[in-house]
């Protein structure tokens, strides 16, 4: 048995699970094929950090030898890409960065051992902006990610590399992490499905942290029903993180649905302003038709704090970086740079040569914005509109099941375009980091393509454990563009 000339390119979790139900091929052809595919192709791509055929191997064969004691179930002998940041027993995790070179997980992640349970087999680690901090991976310390629609551009970030990954077929599904896009923004530029839950609904212990009160880890797949299978095995309460939230995991694929009849669905008319590509306006506007014609009711809404977002964001995720990054010091992770016998020396050292500019940015900004004299002028100030702008989700909710919007101002951009202003970098995540400050969810969903061929992703936000109604909106358009296709 055995097929050796699988194409797993666009192979989705539910084809490659249909294929190992069948027997069509084992946990070990699927793995063994997608190792070769990204051989041929990543050294153009750049997705992968690091690879480990032998785990992968040893995971399959346990995949396919359970299979064969009567095991079964939709991720099980499924290879899944691992961002580099989500803790895998035993393999690196170098978040992209220079100070945890040599760095070996010595636990899984909740979410790692909850898809080891159901029989899923980690390929690989993804390539990352260094700390989860930036938008086109550009950020990485060791190499950037390509674009696999047009190599000129980002695949987006910080979970470049598991987009870019999908997008050239060297992954069925991967897992990425969104703090203020980096779910959908990459998603969205590389063309693929990318879902950040609610705050609370997947556990996070063992997520290497950026900013704790912004963090969620996500599904990024070729389908929305994959994202609703993975979502699945990696929801639900969990004492190891306690602000995972004790209410029942729905069925999420049972909410997928063809139609969209009886659903209210809002625009907010703040994420429809001058300025943006007219590219991607005429895409989600035609997206919105869609939804229209699938039977849902489309409504105008407002979200009048939306202006604040970047600015808040910027402040909170930055302060709280700035503590979570405080663990780094050369003593307990990693690499040390040690000059001399001084250990004040060693931390400054270790930090100095450690992380890049980028992430030494955010460490500066976030220590003056907690700092005593502006504490109450900025973060003081960033919590207070966050609440206002949970307010307006919460506003707009009381009337519509979800809303659409654009997942991100333009199509992917050029390497080098944002990499010297900053601030222009930020200003991408302007649709995207509303909702982890909300805590609500939110996933991109291919819509349709520039004259260029350039991806575009349509946002669909939901209120706080209204994954289903996402998925749900999500599936029905996916079908329909499809169709229609
Ligand atoms: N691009 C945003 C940032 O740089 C979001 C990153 C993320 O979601 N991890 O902070």
């Amino acid at each position: 048995m055995g097929d050796t000339n699988l194409d797993v390119s666009r192979l989705t979790i539910r084809e490659a699970g249909d294929l190992l139900a069948s027997g069509a091929c084992s946990a070990v052809d699927l793995t063994d094929a997608l190792l070769r595919r990204i051989q041929d192709v990543d050294s153009n791509i750049h997705a992968y950090v690091s690879l480990d055929a032998d785990f992968a191997l040893q995971q399959a064969r346990a995949a396919d030898e359970a299979r064969a004691q009567g095991k079964s179930g939709p991720l099980l002998g499924i290879p899944i890409g691992v961002k580099d940041l989500l803790n895998v027993a035993g393999q690196p995790c170098t978040c992209s960065s220079h100070i945890l070179e040599g760095y070996t997980a010595p636990y899984d992640a909740t979410v790692i051992a909850r898809l080891r349970e159901a029989g899923a087999v980690f390929v690989g680690r993804t390539n990352m902006d260094e700390f989860a901090m930036g938008s086109s991976t550009e950020n990485s310390a060791y190499m950037v990610t390509r674009n696999p629609v047009d190599l000129e551009r980002v695949p987006g970030g910080s979970s470049g590399g598991s987009a870019a990954a999908l997008a050239a077929g060297e992954a069925i599904a991967t897992l990425g992490t969104d703090t203020g896009g980096s779910i959908r923004q990459p998603a969205a530029f590389c063309g693929c499905v990318g879902l950040k839950p609610t705050y609370g609904r997947v556990s996070r212990y063992g997520l290497t942290a950026f900013a704790s009160s912004l963090d969620q880890i996500g599904p990024m797949t070729h389908t929305v029903e994959d994202a609703a299978i993975l979502l699945q095995a990696m929801a639900g309460l969990d004492t190891m993180d306690s602000t995972t939230l004790d209410v029942p995991v729905p069925d999420y694929r049972a909410a997928l649905q063809h139609d969209l009849k009886g659903m209210r669905l809002g625009l907010p008319k703040e994420y429809f302003v001058d300025g943006m590509d007219d590219a991607v306006r005429a895409s989600i506007l035609q997206a919105v038709d869609t939804c229209r014609a699938l039977g849902a009711e489309i409504v105008d809404v407002s979200l009048p704090h939306t202006e604040y977002s970047i600015a808040v964001y910027y402040i909170i995720a930055t302060a709280e970086a700035s503590a979570n990054l405080a663990r780094f010091d050369g003593v307990r992770y990693g690499r040390r740079v040690s000059p001399g016998n001084d250990p004040v020396e060693m931390y400054g050292a270790t930090r100095e040569a450690g992380f890049g500019a980028e992430v030494k940015r955010r460490i500066i900004l976030g220590t003056y914005v907690l700092s005593s004299g502006y504490y109450d002028a900025y973060y003081l100030r960033a919590q207070k509109v966050r609440r206002l702008i949970l307010q307006d989700f919460e506003n707009a909710f009381a009337t519509c099941d979800a809303l659409l919007a654009p997942a991100t101002p333009t199509p992917a951009f050029r390497v080098g375009e944002n990499t010297g202003d900053p601030l222009k970098m930020y200003l991408s995540d302007v649709f995207t980091a509303t909702a982890n400050l909300a805590g609500i969810c939110a996933m991109s969903v291919p819509s349709f393509s520039t004259s260029e061929g350039l991806p575009v992703g349509l946002q669909i936000l939901g209120p706080a454990l209204g994954e289903t109604q996402i998925l749900r909106v999500g599936h029905a358009f996916e079908q329909r563009k499809k169709a229609v296709a």
